[in-house]
């Protein structure tokens, strides 16, 4: 049988990822939370109880290396490239509405959206085939290619965690990092830097400049 290589022996995510060796590793401010729940069932194979009622919201990439096990009658899912919500903030609120109280977000290693300027070509190219005049095509990409981009994937998952939790103050947000090495759950090392008012539910409220800059 061939032996996974852990994420962290990639230099990149040596020092910037966390291990969940135990259930103690889990932030305590997850604990007793369906995040908790979450993580155990994705690294240690606890069962997930589902109690159908929605437990979490998951955000996370279309990358098709990766393969969500969660059973039905659990989690609503938003899957967008690169894994940010931005754009999706709508959906977000339904599930507000219907009772999600925590949101987990999966980053990954070699995501695809930052790699964007090589794909964008061929998507030109591709958008063409469907019979799209070049310069629209063109223009359409280099329009959303500067929304959908990322730099590196760990900071891109830091700026969407703060830019949510200034929005969803009260949404229990816990920013994750899948390794398509071993499909196991990381914890972001800037994570466990943040004070309490950046982990903490927030009560003031959300200025409206904020809200009327969402795309
Ligand atoms: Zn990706």
């Amino acid at each position: 049988m061939n032996i996974l290589p852990s994420v962290k022996l990639d230099s990149k995510y040596k020092e910037a990822l966390i291990d969940f060796q135990s259930r103690e590793d889990i932030p305590s401010i997850w604990r007793e939370t369906p995040i908790e729940a979450f993580i155990m069932s994705q690294n240690f194979g606890w069962p997930i109880q589902t109690t159908g009622k929605p437990e979490l919201l998951i955000a996370t990439c279309i990358e098709f290396r990766y393969a969500m096990p969660v059973p039905r009658m659990y989690a609503y899912v938003i899957r967008r490239a690169s894994g940010r919500v931005i754009g999706s903030e709508f959906s977000v609120g339904y599930t507000l509405a219907k009772g999600v109280r925590h949101l987990v977000m999966i980053g990954h290693n070699d995501c695809g959206m930052s790699r964007v300027p090589q794909s964008a070509p061929l998507m030109v190219d591709a958008f063409v085939d469907q019979g799209w005049r070049r310069e629209t095509a063109e223009e359409y990409v280099k329009k959303h290619a500067a929304r959908h981009a990322i730099g590196d994937e760990l900071e891109a998952l830091k700026e969407e965690y703060h830019r949510l939790h200034r929005l969803f103050p009260k949404l229990m947000i816990a920013p994750l990092f899948v390794s398509l090495y071993d499909g196991k759950l990381y914890l972001p090392r800037w994570y466990t830097q943040l004070g309490p008012q950046d982990t903490q539910p927030g009560t003031d409220p959300v200025p409206d400049e904020v809200i009327e800059r969402l795309p």
